[in-house]
């Protein structure tokens, strides 16, 4: 299984708790101290009452339609004359952003021996999008 978001859910304050990278370890505040690491690599996931710990992950194996909504990239957004982050899906971002992304990727991985699961989230999004395209012409046809 290939993860692509590693989350939980605190019940306890109704947080979700997201870990982005292998030594993010993440806690949701409150004294339950739900805390989520790993990021893609793995889930590592501590609470004082586990009862109160709810796991949504969301992986590769999950399925096209499931993980392109995942929000996973890390996007600038300028707010109030600051730059803040916010995350999003890949079935957010314009088609130009994922070429780039992708570009960005296979250079990436010229340098390391394991992809980034990312890059297949990308690249089947592209391929989605192809094959909606190709739905749509298909509809008109047969309207
Ligand atoms: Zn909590």
């Amino acid at each position: 299984m290939q993860l692509i978001l590693n989350r939980i859910h605190c019940k306890k304050c109704n947080t979700d708790v997201i870990s982005r990278n292998r030594y993010d370890m993440v806690g949701c505040g409150c004294t339950n101290q739900t805390c989520a690491d790993g990021g893609t690599d793995y889930m590592k996931v501590s609470a004082i009452d586990m009862k109160m710990v709810e796991f949504t992950p969301v992986y590769i194996e999950d399925g096209v339609d499931k993980y392109r909504h995942a929000k996973i990239f890390r996007r600038n957004k300028l707010q109030k004359m600051k730059t803040e982050y916010i995350y999003v899906s890949a079935a957010e971002l314009p088609t130009e952003i994922i070429e780039l992304k992708i570009e960005e990727f296979e250079i990436d991985k010229n340098n390391s021996n394991t992809p980034s699961p990312y890059l297949t989230v990308l690249e089947e999004e592209l391929k989605y999008r192809v094959m909606l395209e190709r739905d749509k012409k298909i509809n008109k046809i047969i309207e």
